[in-house]
């Protein structure tokens, strides 16, 4: 049977091992890497923290992980620690489900100020990745603008606005609840360069602005369509468009109840960071107008006061050496997943920075197809143990699923009362529980 490699422990990456293993069963080969020593990429460091439901499927890629088919091999960088040539020699299919971890750039005069902050920062910060562990955002102020229409942008807004006992039983770092606890902020506005209609957030999540208890959502009223054309959205979007008609229908002495808000602003395109000193104090947007599904600018500008930004438009896959990228899409260029013979890409990595959770099982068993179609089930490869070879020959640290296990007790030891766990934030730690 092939021997398998995949670069990626998230959701791509373990219904992908999933689904190598429904085609081989237990003559199935198939090496998990990634670069963290911790398992499960966006579900332990995307997903909100307050969103624990989401997180639960972890338990079925444990399943998987689990099989004496499926090995972990965490602590490693591919394209630094191994290259894909090397893994390539190694393994007869190499399926890169890297996911997209960088920030789509946002590419606008005074973008650099130090309180400008990209989602994958921001996200990470709450979420406890070690490569955001000491963001430490600057929470002093009383405006955060965030820039983006999605449901990061959504997840994003309701952290900051949430109080401190709205995050009993989720898996939020100390470090974050500590500043969130102590943030000033009391305006969120969510910036959207087109209208109600076009915009990226799911129902469930947005209908959770209506129960925060120190934040009211609001919407101008005069930013709605017409009700009746709320016919022709499909229904997942008519159901998000319902929870903008409630929010504009809260009334103006409701508002004043709860001491922050969270404000929506349409067809306002961000044309600039203002700041002095390498600091922005405001957004400057111009107004736009929707023609065929597009925002036009209208030449109407104003500024919004901003402490902090926050962009949150949408996210990049990392090139890799040797690996041929899309750099306009922002994803490894690839033909309905195949990229070079013997090498694969799933997932976000695939497609772009699109869908649910769910929507990489699918990803996960159209690629392990392709393997199949290409190589058929016979190895020429000689597998893991060319990898585990090379890794003590380079004394390469491999963290393997059981050294997982110790780092995940050791992170329930530490919950505080209510949490799941707290979670390490940094890769000594992480490995220092490995030891133990
Ligand atoms: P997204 O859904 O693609 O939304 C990106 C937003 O950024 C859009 O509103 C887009 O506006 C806006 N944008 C892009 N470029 C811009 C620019 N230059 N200036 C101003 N606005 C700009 O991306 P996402 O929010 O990062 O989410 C990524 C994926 O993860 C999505 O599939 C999302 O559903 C998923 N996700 C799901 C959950 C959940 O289910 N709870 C949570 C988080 C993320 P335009 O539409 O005008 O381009």
């Amino acid at each position: 049977m092939p021997h398998i490699a995949i670069i990626g422990s998230g959701p791509a990456g373990y219904y992908t091992a999933e689904a190598a293993q429904k085609k081989w069963g237990e003559d199935a080969h198939i090496d998990v890497f990634d670069r963290l020593p911790v398992p499960y990429g966006l579900i332990r460091a995307g997903v909100a923290p307050d969103h624990q439901s989401i997180k639960a499927v972890s338990r079925r890629y444990e399943k998987t992980a689990l099989t004496d088919t499926v090995r972990f091999i965490g602590n490693i960088s591919v394209g630094t620690d191994v290259s894909i040539g090397e893994l390539q020699e190694f393994y007869d299919a190499v399926i890169l489900a890297t996911g997209a971890p960088n920030d789509r750039p946002l590419d606008l005069p005074g973008g650099d100020c130090a309180n400008v902050i990209g989602s994958a920062a921001m996200v990470g910060w709450y979420n406890g990745h070690p490569e955001f562990a000491e963001l430490d955002p600057d929470l002093s102020g009383r405006n955060a603008v965030v820039i983006g229409m999605g449901n990061v942008a959504l997840d994003v807004a309701r952290i900051l606005s949430k109080a401190p006992t709205e995050f009993e039983g989720s898996d939020i770092v100390a470090h974050a609840l500590t500043a969130l606890a102590d943030s000033s902020i009391e305006t969120v506005t969510i910036l959207g360069r087109r209208g109600p209609h076009q915009i990226m957030m799911t129902p469930k999540e947005l209908g959770e602005l209506m129960h925060l208890e120190q934040a009211i959502p609001r919407v101008d009223k005069r930013d709605l369509p017409p009700e009746d054309d709320d016919a022709i959205l499909e229904p997942g979007l008519r159901k998000s468009v319902n929870h903008l008609r409630s929010f504009a229908a809260i009334p103006e002495s409701i508002h004043g109840e709860k001491p922050r808000a969270i404000e929506f602003d349409f067809f306002a395109s961000p044309k600039a960071i203002v700041g002095s000193d390498g600091v922005a104090t405001a957004v400057e947007v111009e107004r736009t107008r929707i023609e065929a599904g597009r925002a036009i600018g209208t030449g109407e500008t104003y500024t919004i006061p901003a402490d902090l930004v926050l962009s949150c438009i949408g996210y990049r896959t990392s090139p890799i050496d040797g690996v041929p990228y899309d750099a306009r899409a922002g994803k490894f260029a690839n033909s309905d997943g195949r990229i070079l013979p013997g090498l694969y890409c799933v997932g976000w990595a695939r497609r772009g920075p699109s869908g649910t959770i769910g929507t990489n099982r699918p990803d996960g068993y159209d690629v392990i197809d392709r393997v199949v179609e290409d190589i058929g089930s016979a190895s020429r490869k000689q597998g893991g143990a060319g990898f585990d070879t090379l890794a003590a020959e380079r004394s390469l640290e491999v963290v393997r699923f059981s050294d997982w296990k110790k780092i995940e007790d050791a992170e329930l030891a530490a919950a505080r009362d209510g949490a799941p766990r707290e979670k390490f934030v940094d890769i000594e730690r992480m490995i220092a529980a490995t030891k133990d």
